[in-house]
């Protein structure tokens, strides 16, 4: 047995942090900043928050209370048992819709919880059509209609039928009209002013009439023209930028220290990592460090960095699965040691960059980022 001593504290590494391999901290002030600055984006349409999957890796019961703080009172969940997940966090007067829908044994816990599905076929409005007219009661919904993703919503035939036959909406109370935009992170992409005419095209078939919905967090920076009635922007909450390669006008939601489990001296020729890919050209430095791709750092990844002091640590060979190898040879001796910290995600190399690296988006490593760091949640003001 060890003996059980106080580990030494600093700022964010109390004692809990210290059993893991890194520290996540989660900035609910940045991500109430970011939505604030979404809503000014958008002033005349409802800004929603779009919170699936865990709020993007980042924790919905942590996230989505401090977005109500923020005025926030419309949720988007993909499935409908994140819905289920998230209504004690945000409690019983804010709207929660149902990205996905329900599958037909589904529909009763939706009503059971408040929650409103988005139907995206006629499959899926007959389900619902069916326990309204078993409750003899209106079920508010939303309708999405496919305006040239091919992904979710209804066709232009479905939309035809509709018009054809208004009873097929019978029981259903359509509260929002939506649809979602392919090309979004490309402002001058002609798909974007495509799908926004047909929307409204469409909706105009419609027998009913309702609010309609469009943007995302790209949609959101395209301009007044796709905000229509609700904007929907999950991934900008977060810091994502909306437009790779331009100005990202949102403030950084993450950040991440890892633990350094041991430093050692190389000679030119010693080699680095599973499969000996890396090979020192002359004598360095190197650190192994407490995160891997089982945290989300993906083994592929070709040019990514850990950070300490501003200073920039190459990784070298492969990642493992709880460790990677950084160079730090550009750290003075004495500087960084066995149980110091190095950043894998700060203020000025973030998300995105890290997804520049790995050759995917800021979505895919914010949603990647797994379970097992310690993680601080540092409270809007
Ligand atoms: C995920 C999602 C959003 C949010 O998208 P971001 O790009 O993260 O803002 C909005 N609408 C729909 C339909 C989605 O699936």
């Amino acid at each position: 047995m060890f003996a059980v001593t106080q580990a030494p504290n600093s700022i964010h590494t109390g004692w809990p942090a210290y059993r893991a391999g890194a520290v996540l901290s989660v900035h609910l002030d940045a991500v109430v900043h970011n939505y604030r600055l979404l809503k000014a984006r958008a002033p005349h349409a409802v800004c929603a928050a779009v919170v699936k999957a865990d709020a993007y890796g980042l924790g919905a019961a942590q996230v989505a209370p401090a977005l109500v703080g923020a005025g926030a009172t419309q949720f988007f969940v993909a499935h409908v048992d994140e819905g289920l997940a998230l209504r004690p966090h945000v409690g019983a007067q804010v709207g929660i819709t149902v990205l996905h829908g329900p599958r037909p044994d589904a529909v009763e816990a939706c009503l059971a919880h408040g929650l409103r599905p988005v139907l995206n076929s006629m499959e899926q409005i007959g389900w619902v059509r069916a326990v309204a007219r078993q409750r003899q009661q209106q079920l508010g919904v939303v309708l999405q209609l496919d305006t040239g993703m091919s992904r979710f919503g209804l066709s232009a035939d479905d939309v035809r039928q509709i018009a054809a036959d208004p009873t097929l909406l019978d029981g259903l109370k359509v509260e929002l009209v939506m649809s979602h935009l392919a090309c979004a992170d490309e402002p001058a992409n002609p798909a974007n002013a495509a799908q926004a005419a047909r929307l409204v095209e469409y909706a105009a078939v419609l027998p009913v009439r309702a609010p309609l919905s469009l943007a995302a967090s790209s949609g959101v920076f395209l301009g007044p023209d796709y905000h229509f009635d609700l904007v929907r922007p999950g991934a900008a909450l977060y810091g994502v930028a909306p437009h790779p390669g331009a100005p990202n006008p949102l403030r950084a939601v993450v950040s991440l220290k890892a633990h350094v489990l041991q430093t050692r001296t190389l000679s030119r020729g010693d080699r680095v990592g599973y499969g000996l890919t890396w090979r020192a050209e002359g004598p360095c430095r190197v650190a192994t460090i407490a995160v891997g791709y089982a945290d989300g750092f993906i083994r592929a990844r070709a040019n990514g960095s850990a950070w300490f002091g501003g200073q920039a640590l190459p990784i070298l060979g492969r990642i493992s699965m709880d460790s990677m190898t950084v160079d730090i040879s550009a750290i003075p001796e004495g500087q960084l040691e066995a149980d110091g910290m190095v950043e894998l995600l700060n203020d000025t190399y973030g998300v995105d960059d890290v997804a520049r690296a790995e050759g995917t988006i800021g979505y895919e490593v914010l949603t990647s980022l797994g379970h097992r760091y310690h993680r601080n949640y540092e409270h809007a003001a």
